[in-house]
């Protein structure tokens, strides 16, 4: 196997192995609050004059399969074929969105100018809970500002001390930050482990207070599929409750894009059922459908819904229109599963690493922080957007690009991609040996 051609005797030695997990894992030795923040500082500022900070690029289009970039080294505009955007169908610029975004403005002004309980709750709000409900087959829905506050604002609301939390080791921030708020004991089962969770489910047995599963119904780092089903069936024979997060799911999963639910066959069946508008329904804001009484009790005693102005009623309209065309325009799902289809078969056969994905997130492994930058350097020259992962946002040696797969993208768009990764491979060695995968498969 050739040695990638990394020539790290040009960069600095000290910066260039300097890692956010450096400054995230190690404990700040100075009580100055404030010690991290020059040392970080400089350190960005290396990445960048050597450009390997990919991240924060102005965007100066709508994203789409196509989008204009502010080049980071001489500030022109460039076109880019986007493999970073989590709008996978589009909506964020779908003419039917935009002019509903429009109307809404023209009526209703650009803020709701106040929370929920007060002056901020519009016809369209609850035009939106109903639209949600009618999408997830759930009794009510309750509409957050953001998808990160929907699940710190659940989990917090419904779990005390006596209670238990079970996760999934790959539970997204902002559920691991609910639970923490919530003060719950927080325990945690291997990834999509069936025996895993029914053993912690076991041994935690209920005793005073209850117990919450939350799993995800699409991983956002490795784009693999939850076996709802199976855990559904686990979690109520223990008694316990279960609660998804369809952050990556809805608009993906089911038959006609409904999410989780509708692919398992488990409509108004799931406790609590979590979902973003910032994924396929191309907006901004979060929400949770179930039981009527459940999301009245939400309603009042979550903080984060509580005391948070409403989502603008620009927002809302815009999220009303996107659930429409979801469920009435079927050809960006099917468009989206061709392109996935076409695209994960494709790197396979290239032997690179694309973990255990089954959906439009599209991680390829490479395994080095800075290898990772430079192919992510590499490929931002051909003109190309995906977004490095490093360590230790992902597992150690899984530092990986993730790509991105939308309904807008073309053949030609994403052969084009894979010319680049073929042309970066050559250079920087980030494929899976073939004799090994061969050797394993047999
Ligand atoms: N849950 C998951 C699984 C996510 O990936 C994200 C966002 N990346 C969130 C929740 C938070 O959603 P939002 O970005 O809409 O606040």
């Amino acid at each position: 196997m050739n040695t990638p051609e990394i020539q790290i005797d040009q960069y600095d030695q000290e910066h260039i192995h300097k890692t956010l997990a450096d400054f995230i894992l190690q404990r700040r030795e100075q009580p100055d609050l404030f010690a991290w923040c020059k040392p970080f500082y400089e350190s960005v500022q290396y990445q960048h004059s050597i450009g390997h900070h990919k991240y924060r690029r102005v965007m100066l289009s709508a994203n789409g399969n196509r989008v204009i970039v502010e080049d980071q080294h001489t500030g022109k505009p460039r076109e880019m074929i986007m493999m970073g955007s989590n709008s996978y169908l589009g909506l964020n610029n779908h003419p039917k969105v935009k002019a509903a975004a429009l109307e809404a403005i023209e009526k209703y002004g650009v803020g709701a100018g106040s929370p929920p309980h007060f002056s901020g709750y519009y016809d369209l709000h609850r035009e939106l809970e109903k639209n949600l409900s009618i999408l997830k087959g759930a009794e009510d829905t309750i509409i957050y500002p953001s998808g990160y506050a929907t699940n710190v604002g659940i989990i917090s609301c419904f779990l005390g001390p006596k209670d238990t939390i079970i996760l999934d080791k790959l539970a997204h921030a902002s559920i691991i930050d609910g639970a923490l708020l919530s003060g719950a004991k927080i325990t945690t089962f291997r990834h999509n482990d069936m025996e895993s969770l029914e053993r912690v489910l076991i041994q935690t047995k209920k005793g005073q207070g209850d117990r919450l599963v939350v799993v995800e119904g699409v991983y956002s780092m490795d784009g693999d599929i939850a076996p709802l089903r199976d855990i559904y069936e686990l979690v109520k024979k223990h008694g316990a409750k279960l609660m998804v997060d369809e952050a990556h799911a809805t608009g993906v999963l089911g038959k006609t894009g409904k999410g989780s639910p509708e692919h398992f066959g488990l409509e108004g069946k799931i406790d609590l059922v979590m979902g973003t508008f910032s994924k396929s329904l191309g907006g901004l804001g979060g929400f949770v459908s179930a039981k009527k009484e459940v999301v009245c009790y939400l309603r009042y005693f979550s903080r984060a819904y509580f005391f948070a102005a409403s989502p603008t009623p620009v927002q809302v309209a815009a999220q009303n229109a996107a659930v429409q065309v979801l469920m009435t325009e079927p050809q960006w799902h099917q468009r989206l599963w061709e392109n996935i289809r076409y695209f994960h078969s494709e790197l396979r056969k290239r032997h690179f690493d694309i973990e255990r994905t089954q959906t439009a997130i599209t991680p390829i492994v490479i395994g080095d922080t800075i290898k990772m930058r430079e192919v992510t350097k590499f490929l931002d020259e051909k003109g190309i957007f995906v977004n490095p992962v490093p360590y230790p946002a992902v597992p150690r040696k899984k530092d990986r690009l993730r790509l991105s797969l939308s309904a807008l993208h073309t053949r030609e768009d994403l052969d084009t991609v894979l010319a680049a990764l073929d042309e970066a491979e050559e250079r920087f060695h980030f494929a899976k040996n073939p004799d090994e995968v061969e050797r394993k498969e047999h």
